[in-house]
C-alpha cells in the first residue's frame, strides 16, 4: 500500500467505525425495503430499523422520536432550521441573531435571508472564542425570532454555553437553534436542560457514514417550521424524500457508540492532545487558538509566528493530513474568519494548524507529528532568515 500521512483532520470527516459498517450492511441487500411501504414485510422491516434508530438518536438528545427529522446532513438541517423558522415566523419578526464564528452552513442561509430583507446580528466573540452573553442580551429585539449558536466550533473546538443562551432565549420567547455537527457523540447534549428548540446533527463527524444527519424540532412548546423540500410528505411533512435506512442505521449506531465510550474517549483524547501541545512547546512563538479547556477533547488549533501558512501545510503534506481551517473554506484564499474573529492578525490566521484527533489516533502517531511539525517550522524559519 502507498504510504499515506497520519490522519488528523477529524473535524472535516471521520472514517466509518467497522462496527457501524457491520450494522449497516444488512440494510443494503436483505432488509432493502422502502420504510414507507406499509403493505408488506419488506417495508415493515425497514420501517422497524428506522424506528429503532430514531429512538436511539432521540435518546441521545433527551428528546422524543417524533422530534427527529432525518436529513442529508448538518448543512441541510441548518437550512431547514433557519429558513424554516424565518418563513414560518415571517409575520412575527424578521430579526435573527447568530455568531461571527459559525460554520458557513449557518452563515450562508443567514446571508441569503438578509438578501430577502431579514436583519441579521452577528455577535462577536471574546479572544477565547466564547460568545459574550452581555452582547447577546443587548442584541435581542422585539422582532427577534431566532438565535443560532453552534455547540462546538469546527476550527477551534470551543464549546459555547448553550444552557445560558437557552435560558435567555426561553425568557424572551425566541427560538434557539444549535448546529451540533461537531458535538454529537463527543460531549453531552440535552435539549431539555439546555432549552434547545432546534438542533442540527450529522453522522460523518462521529464515525458514521456521510450523507445522513437530522434536525431535532421541539414539539412542546411546538416550534413552527416551514418545509424546504416538498414531495411525498415524509418526516411529518418537514422533509420529503424516501428515507435511506442503511445510512440511518449507521448514524444511530455511530451515535450510540459515541455515547457509550464518551467519557473514556474524552479522557484518552485530552491526554493525547496534551501530549501534542507539550511536544510542540520547545518551538518559540506558538499561540493556542480558542479557550484552553472549554473545547472539544480532540481539538488543538495553533498559530505559529514567523512562518508562511501555505508553506507550512505544503511541508507537512507527506507527514500528516490536516488543514488550517474548515475543509469547505480551504478553496478560498482568505484567512479563517474564525481566527480573525478571535482578533488574530492575518499572518497568524494563515499560519495556523487545526489538529483534529480521533478514535483511531495513537500516541506513536502524535510523536511522529510533533517531530514533523517541529522540523518543518524550524526549517521554514531558517530559510526565511
Ligand atoms: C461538518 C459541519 C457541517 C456540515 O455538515 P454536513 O453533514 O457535511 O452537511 C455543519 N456545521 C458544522 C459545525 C460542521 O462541522
Amino acid at each position: 500500500m502507498v504510504h499515506r500521512p497520519i490522519y488528523l483532520d477529524c473535524h472535516a470527516t471521520t472514517p466509518v467505525d467497522p462496527r457501524v459498517l457491520e450494522a449497516m450492511l444488512p440494510l443494503f441487500t436483505e432488509q432493502f425495503g422502502n420504510p414507507a411501504s406499509l403493505t408488506h414485510a419488506y417495508g415493515w422491516e425497514a420501517e422497524a430499523a428506522v424506528t429503532r434508530s430514531r429512538q436511539t438518536i432521540a435518546e441521545a438528545l433527551n428528546a422524543s422520536p417524533e422530534e427527529i427529522v432525518f436529513t442529508s446532513g448538518a448543512t441541510e438541517a441548518n437550512n431547514l432550521a433557519i429558513k424554516g423558522i424565518a418563513e414560518a415566523c415571517f409575520s412575527r419578526g424578521r430579526h435573527i441573531i447568530t455568531v461571527q464564528t459559525e460554520h458557513s452552513a449557518v452563515l450562508d442561509p443567514c446571508q441569503y435571508l438578509a438578501s430577502l430583507g431579514f436583519e441579521i446580528t452577528y455577535l462577536p466573540v471574546q479572544p477565547d472564542g466564547l460568545v459574550n452573553l452581555d452582547a447577546l442580551d443587548k442584541a435581542f429585539r422585539d422582532d427577534t425570532v431566532l438565535v443560532s449558536v453552534m455547540a462546538a466550533n469546527n476550527e477551534i473546538g470551543v464549546l459555547q454555553p448553550l444552557a445560558e443562551i437557552g435560558a435567555r432565549c426561553r425568557d424572551r420567547q425566541v427560538f434557539f437553534h444549535s448546529d451540533a455537527a461537531q458535538a454529537i457523540g463527543k460531549i453531552p447534549l440535552d435539549v431539555q436542560g439546555m432549552q434547545l428548540d432546534l438542533v442540527s446533527l450529522t453522522a460523518h463527524k462521529v464515525y458514521g457514514p456521510k450523507g445522513i444527519g437530522a434536525l431535532y424540532v421541539r414539539r412542546r412548546p411546538r416550534v413552527p417550521l416551514a418545509a424546504q423540500l416538498h414531495g411525498g410528505g415524509h418526516e411529518r411533512g418537514l422533509r420529503s424524500g424516501t428515507l435511506y435506512p442503511p445510512q440511518i442505521v449507521g448514524f444511530a449506531k455511530a451515535v450510540e457508540l459515541g455515547l457509550a465510550e464518551l467519557e473514556a474517549e474524552r479522557d484518552r483524547l485530552i491526554a493525547l492532545r496534551q501530549h501534542l501541545w507539550q511536544g510542540l512547546q520547545p518551538l518559540p512563538g506558538l499561540h493556542l487558538n480558542g479557550h484552553a479547556t472549554q473545547r472539544l477533547p480532540n481539538n488543538l488549533n495553533v498559530s505559529f509566528e514567523r512562518v508562511d501558512g501555505q508553506a507550512l501545510l505544503l511541508g507537512l503534506r507527506g507527514t500528516v493530513a490536516l488543514s488550517s481551517g474548515a475543509a469547505c473554506s480551504t478553496a478560498s484564499t482568505a484567512p479563517s474568519h474564525v481566527l480573525k474573529s478571535l482578533g488574530r492578525t492575518d499572518a497568524l490566521a494563515y499560519a495556523s494548524l487545526r489538529f483534529g484527533l480521533g478514535r483511531f489516533t495513537t500516541a506513536a502517531e502524535i510523536d511522529q507529528v510533533v517531530a514533523g511539525v517541529t522540523t518543518t517550522v524550524q526549517a521554514l524559519r531558517q530559510a526565511a532568515e
